[in-house]
């Protein structure tokens, strides 16, 4: 097995190896509906530990639509068949760093765009839906994704949540939507967020504290934004650097407002920057490539 560094004793993640390898969370595999989030692998061997890397799902900048988007979209329709679905049945966002989610309609699944920086109609960073079959895909290489699941009304949301997605509370954007649209309860629902970079990783500037501040609270800024402490050699103290940012606790806390239960609500401790020879890291590389997290409206 490829090794995955995790924060504390709490593994709540499985590592698939067959076809392309990927992730999968122990809270949601459990509730019975496919999820993955992708790693650097195209494959990967167990018997040999051997694995070929540079896996393409999003088509970054750097790169031409025309010549990415076939490679990208291929490796995708791998991935939900994996999961039970095809391409066909998928619908992504434009991922602009919104709190803007959009409730799937038949004429957004399947159609020939590619995720990030691509053409797409919708201006969004979340996507719910409670059609059968329906795969929602966000992309992230730092950002973590908020998965988000109804069992009893059968719906879904998936959510792109980095720093300006978390303080516009996309999370509980998501849920509002399917509390209008589907019916549902936020007390039957559960949700995951996965991997993304961690608060020790993750340093901000004092713009990013203040707007937390100011949209947020003081008291919630400061729960999940802090200077860590430096000192010199001999003891004396650094003047206090840059804010570090909970990406976890942060979208845990919307979570809780929202009204799901904390006991439904699971948080990976995996680091896209700390695992940066596994994952694609925005702060580490910039603009290789992202991660797919995908999930299946099938139960
Ligand atoms: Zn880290």
């Amino acid at each position: 097995m490829f090794t995955i560094k995790y924060s504390d004793e709490n593994r709540i993640f499985n590592i698939h190896t067959e076809g392309i390898p990927y992730i999968s969370f122990d809270m949601l595999d459990e509730l019975g509906v496919p999820n993955l989030f992708t790693t650097r692998y195209i494959s990967y061997d167990a018997d040999t530990g051997i694995g070929e890397k540079g896996l393409r799902l999003a088509v970054m900048k750097t790169e031409t639509v025309e010549e990415a988007s076939p490679v990208c979209r291929r490796n995708r329709d791998v991935l939900a068949h994996q999961l039970g679905s095809s391409l066909s049945m998928e619908c992504i966002t434009d991922q602009k760093h919104t709190n803007y989610v959009h409730v799937a309609s038949k004429d957004d699944l399947g159609i020939p765009t590619v995720g990030n920086f691509a053409l797409h109609r919708h201006y969004v960073d979340g996507v719910v839906t409670d059609m059968p079959g329906v795969v929602l895909t966000v992309f992230g290489g730092d950002c973590p994704p908020v998965y988000i699941v109804d069992p009893v009304r059968k719906a879904i949301g998936l959510v792109h949540a980095g720093w300006r997605g978390t303080l516009g509370r996309i999370p509980e954007v998501a849920i509002a939507n399917m509390v209008v649209r589907f019916g549902s309860d936020p007390g039957d629902m559960y949700a995951a967020i996965g991997p993304g970079i961690c608060r020790d990783c993750y340093e901000m500037g004092d713009e990013v504290y203040d707007a937390f501040a100011e949209q947020w609270s003081k008291t919630e800024a400061d729960m999940i934004l802090s200077r860590y402490p430096a000192f010199n050699a001999d003891g004396t103290e650094i003047p206090a650097g840059k804010y570090h940012l909970d990406l976890r606790e942060a979208n845990k806390m919307t979570l809780l407002r929202a009204g799901i239960p904390e006991d439904h609500i699971a948080i990976s401790n995996i680091c896209t920057k700390c695992n940066a020879d596994i994952f694609y890291s925005y702060r580490s590389h910039r603009m290789e490539n992202e991660q797919a997290a995908m999930l299946v409206n099938r139960w």
